[in-house]
């Protein structure tokens, strides 16, 4: 497949696409009907949808019940931990695979045409993927774990508000959907923090090492970045929620940034290539830093100035303010 049909390559080996990112017609004034109906579709599927009936799975199936989960013990949370490690190796390792150990589509609509190096001295044992699977495993999970088994515990103790599908369906159903879009403002909120330049240097560079993202960059953070990150689950300490709704939010958190960072715009299935990603913002942030703080539809880059969306007027947009902002230091 030939991705110069839908993207143009620089002379420095880096691939774009040729349509410049855009945001859906949502959050918006005057607001747009037309606008929200046609993205509803594209916020749930497919992996909204995936990630809500995953949650569901691990709720049934993988999770210990919730007599067990009244008083703290090892016994329940290091099964929570297993199954959270288990998760993120199968779907985080299925993409590593596929795309830098199998290189199945090559550098086909990957925005780096350059492979990560071997060895790399920026990165603990000199190694960008070990590196990630390190913070990743070491760091990520126990504090994803930590999250969730506090609030299985709230819950289970009726310390927090708890919401029942029989007595609050549209509740229920809405909250669910609005769990993605939480997630999103949360993150960004967190995201603005973490690039105060204090907090920069010595937190989130670990996650920005990563110039040249993997499936494995994801979640490679520092365990301040993971304590802040994973903190989302807090909203479902105070609004009444389901477990369903803060196993989602961990699902999402814990899982999702692999698509985020795998470096390719589209994985190619056949001579069709599909599942557009519309991560080329995220990987514009690991190349510039101080643009796209935010991931998906809430305009927030937008509103706040520091959208970029791929086009060579962007990319002269931001010159001008690094200029701007060289010229206040000095
Ligand atoms: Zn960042
Ligand atoms: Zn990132």
């Amino acid at each position: 497949m030939n991705d110069l049909k839908l993207g143009t390559e620089d002379n420095r080996g880096y691939w774009r696409p040729n349509k410049p990112i855009r945001y859906p017609n949502v959050f918006i004034w005057p607001p747009s009907l037309f606008g929200i109906l046609r993205w509803i579709p594209k916020y749930l599927f497919p992996w909204a949808f995936i990630y809500a009936l995953l949650s569901v799975g691990v709720f049934f199936f993988l999770t210990p019940p919730i007599e067990a989960m009244k008083s703290m013990s090892i016994s329940w949370i290091g099964l929570i931990f297993l199954r959270n490690v288990a998760l993120l190796i199968t779907i985080v390792g299925i993409q590593h695979y596929w795309l830098y150990i199998r290189k199945s589509q090559g550098t086909v609509f990957k925005y780096n045409r350059k492979w990560p190096q071997d060895r790399n001295s920026s990165f603990t044992f000199n190694n960008q993927t070990k590196d990630n699977i390190f913070w990743s495993l070491v760091s990520g999970v126990p504090i994803w774990t930590m999250w969730e088994s506090i609030a299985w515990w709230l819950y289970a103790n009726g310390h927090i508000a708890q919401l029942t599908i029989g007595a609050n369906p549209m509740w229920f159903v809405l909250l669910w959907f609005l769990v993605p879009l939480l997630h999103e403002l949360h993150f960004y909120c967190v995201h603005r923090l973490i690039h105060v330049p204090w907090i920069y240097k010595h937190v989130h560079h670990i996650h920005h090492r990563n110039t040249n993202p993997g499936p494995w960059s994801g979640l490679s953070m520092h365990p301040i970045e993971h304590l802040l990150y994973f903190s989302g689950t807090l909203i479902y300490f105070i609004v009444p929620a389901h477990p369903i709704h803060f196993l989602n939010v961990g699902m999402l958190a814990g899982l999702s940034p692999a698509q985020g960072h795998t470096g390719f715009d589209r994985v190619v299935t056949g001579e069709e290539s599909t599942f557009h990603l519309p991560y080329y913002a995220h990987y514009l942030h690991h190349r510039y830093f101080e643009v796209n703080y935010a991931d998906g539809s809430i305009p927030l880059d937008r509103w706040f100035g520091t959208f970029h969306d791929g086009s060579d007027e962007a990319g002269e947009k931001l010159k001008q303010r690094r200029i701007k902002m060289n010229q206040k230091r000095k």
